[in-house]
């Protein structure tokens, strides 16, 4: 291609020309193909080229694809409404959707921002968080994130909403394990509440499962019962950002079902449109809702394009296709299957210290010294070279952070699309094994 004048996420690589995508894999310009392991960034999760999916597209395109929010609803967004409030747990019953997952963790806060002053209450405005831990670009969203990296130039204008850490048991802080260490790690939150002060905080916000700060981190067992707990004595309302791990990653439509927890408020995006359609959502339950409908009546929130019929028809299409073909079932099943296979490179491998995660999203964390933990030297650049060298194996995973700060360590997440058969998920662990091999072969 001739000098392009496209802002790429580094202007000095060479980014390949993709032209289609079936299933797992996508094709290149020049006929390369690559094993989509990363369902993009854990988005694409029915896979690429649905034909279901580009009927719908069709048929609502023929219909109207735009209509303004503040004039006008459509039968796309009413029916993916009632859909999603049907699937999730609880009564998480009312959607408010937009078109990313920055924006839809932005809604959420701003949600439980308004709910309390619905209420009367003014001083409630902080949104605590984790350390470790990725709520969006955006800078509120930004604000919520735990993440050195990310905030680094914008720190002046962002609040200092991480307050504990995460339940990174590879690396837990108090050198214990779970269930006996009685979960210090969410007693935090008490402690950072006390000092904060309850009546200066609206909500607390986490991801079930830790992405791209952390490399898959699944909580242990009772951590977020805890946690929940503590929010409900404190009058906090929680907020679960399920933009990753939402829509089935897990197994379940909301990962916290996995543990039980309905939370108040739901961030969605990524596979709400899996790629198909920029759309994400943000979702309160009765109790969220119920002061807004009796006070102002309206969320103060929205963009130009929320709600759009053509989103909204293609994320109701993908809750069809899950749905008809009884995806989530199965993500269990063959998460098994794959974190088995990841064991087995664990095995072979010394460099890997961790393998972790839940369903179909799983993290390999890297570490220079198994028995110490201790992660490789900055100047290694484990988790760029293994993405590299994959990629031009035909191989896609996910970078993602690691390290007692998430910034110090290495891993990477495999989180396929929910739709990979047994022997896709074969192929991919044997591109991850070569991979894994030639870094072995770069760091001797
Ligand atoms: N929340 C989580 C848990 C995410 O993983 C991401 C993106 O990686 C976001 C929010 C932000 O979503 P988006 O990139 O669509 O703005």
């Amino acid at each position: 291609m001739e000098q392009s004048f496209l802002i790429k996420p580094m202007l000095d690589e060479s980014y390949p020309v993709i032209d289609y995508g079936k299933g797992v894999y996508l094709f290149d310009m020049e006929g390369k193909k690559y094993f989509d392991a990363a369902s993009g960034a854990v988005t694409a999760n029915i896979g690429h080229g649905v034909q279901e999916i580009i009927e719908a597209m069709n048929e609502q395109a023929k219909k109207v694809s735009f209509v303004y929010r503040s004039q006008f609803t459509s039968e796309a967004a009413e029916r993916l409404a009632n859909k999603i409030a049907e699937m999730t747990p609880g009564d998480l019953n009312w959607c408010f959707f937009v078109n990313s997952g920055s924006e839809a963790t932005e809604t959420a806060m701003k949600m439980a921002i308004q709910y309390w002053q619905e209420k009367g209450i003014q001083t409630k405005t902080k949104v605590l968080s984790r350390w470790v831990s990725y709520h969006g670009i955006t800078l509120g969203a930004l604000s919520m994130s735990g993440h050195p990296v990310r905030r680094a130039r914008f720190t002046p204008l962002l609040e200092d909403f991480p307050a504990i850490h995460p339940p990174y048991c590879y690396r837990c802080p108090y050198k214990l394990e779970a269930p006996s260490c009685g979960y210090l790690c969410a007693q935090e939150l008490e402690s950072a509440i006390n000092r904060i002060g309850a009546d200066k905080i609206a909500a607390f916000i986490a991801e079930p499962v830790i992405g791209a700060a952390g490399g898959a981190i699944a909580p242990p067992k009772d951590y977020f019962k805890v946690i929940k707990e503590i929010c409900e004595d404190h009058n906090i309302l929680f907020i679960a950002d399920e933009v990753m791990t939402g829509f089935g990653r897990t197994g379940t439509m909301l990962a916290c079902e996995q543990w039980g927890i309905v939370p108040d408020i739901v961030a969605l995006g990524k596979g709400m449109g899996a790629g198909y359609a920029p759309i994400a959502a943000a979702l309160a339950s009765e109790k969220v809702m119920e002061p807004i409908l009796a006070g102002t009546k309206s969320v103060m929130s929205g963009h130009t394009l929320s709600a759009n019929p053509q989103s909204c028809a293609v994320s109701l299409a993908v809750l069809e296709y899950l749905e008809k073909n009884e995806i989530m079932k199965e993500v269990e099943c063959k998460g098994v299957y794959l974190r088995n296979q990841l064991e087995k490179l664990k095995n072979q491998f010394t460099f890997i210290g961790d393998v972790r995660g839940k369903g179909l999203l799983l993290g390999l964390e890297f570490v220079g010294d198994r028995d110490r933990k201790t992660p490789f030297p900055r100047k290694t650049m484990i988790t760029q070279k293994i993405i590299s060298i994959a990629k031009e194996k035909g191989l896609l995973i996910y970078p993602a952070g690691a390290g007692i700060d998430g910034v110090n360590g290495d891993s990477i997440i495999i989180s396929p699309p929910l739709t990979i058969t047994k022997r896709e998920i074969e192929e991919l662990a044997l591109l991850l094994k070569e991979s894994l091999e030639a870094l072995s072969a770069h760091l001797n």
